[in-house]
């Protein structure tokens, strides 16, 4: 059931979700599907690119901690499961990362606000970094016909729990659009994308500095009231285009259709079920 959505809260736990292509510094894809992945200039740009999104991610933590927040629960989301460095995260943090995710927002339900840090633009944004939605073989994840990036989805699941998004950090193009379904999330641009792998970056000590100023900031701002939970009216259809051909008319079933050989839609009440049954195929209990 979502919470009531009173606006003024305290915050006492913070979920951090991350992500790696929106970090200042980080300009091409992770290398771990790489034919040079036995190699030292592969242990060599992972482990930078590990250590460029684990700094971002302490800023905010200690942002929130500077703001007096107990607990923050860092979701390592990033496609690996494993790009955070455990050793140096902040002792405030608890880190959710591994391989067989039963859900993508464990923790989520027991927090007072959504951060996200490491964000890049939807799919298809020519000029944004590292654009992608969940996956390069995805064109578009669509909520009852609008497209929305990782991040959309994140901040309507919070909202379906009561939970607002107020911190918000990444690529340029990622911190405009996040403003279209979240207008007063307080932003911090990483880096000015051009193309799909080349930016003007800011440099991660000035980076980070602003996301702990911020990030404080923005604890302060929805004690205060400033920050509504993000939540679209049911019942939700989630449709999932894909690049290249994928489905197969026998795949349809009940609440789910075959729309053609690249698109499925899922049909259920509430954003939780939709996602779940869409991305883990649990299908939603009868009512
Ligand atoms: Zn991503």
């Amino acid at each position: 059931m979502a919470k009531k959505a009173s606006r003024s809260r305290d915050v006492r736990r913070v979920y951090l979700m991350t992500d790696l292509e929106g970090c200042a510094g980080v300009d091409d894809w992770d290398p771990r599907h790489a034919d040079y992945v036995n190699t030292a200039r592969y242990v060599y740009e992972r482990a930078e690119m590990q250590r460029l999104l684990t700094a971002e991610v302490n800023a905010c933590v200690e942002g929130c901690v500077d703001a007096g927040v107990d607990e923050v629960i860092v979701n390592d989301a990033h496609g690996a499961g494993r790009t955070i460095l455990i050793e140096e995260l902040h002792p405030k943090a608890l880190l959710f990362r591994g391989k067989m995710r039963p859900y993508w927002l464990i923790g989520l339900d027991r927090c007072d606000a959504i951060f996200h840090v490491g964000m890049h633009a939807i799919s298809d944004t020519t000029a944004g970094t590292l654009s992608h939605t969940m996956s390069k073989s995805v064109k578009h994840y669509r909520i009852n016909g609008r497209p929305v990036s990782e991040f959309d989805i994140s901040i309507l699941i919070a909202g379906h729990h009561g939970i607002p998004a107020p911190f918000f950090s990444g690529e340029r193009l990622a911190c405009e659009q996040v403003k279209t379904l979240a207008p007063a999330t307080v932003t911090v641009e990483t880096k000015e994308g051009f193309s799909e792998q080349c930016a003007i970056h800011r440099m991660p000590s000035v980076v980070c500095a602003e996301i702990r100023e911020r990030s404080a900031h923005a604890v302060d701002e929805v004690r205060k009231g400033k920050h509504a939970p993000v939540a679209w009216k049911g019942p939700f259809t989630l449709e999932i285009e894909m690049r290249e051909p994928s489905y197969r008319p026998e795949d349809a079933g009940p609440g789910k259709t075959f729309n053609h050989s690249r698109s499925m839609s899922w049909r259920a009440a509430d954003l939780v079920s939709v996602f779940n049954y869409a991305v883990y195929g649990k299908r939603p209990k009868a009512r």
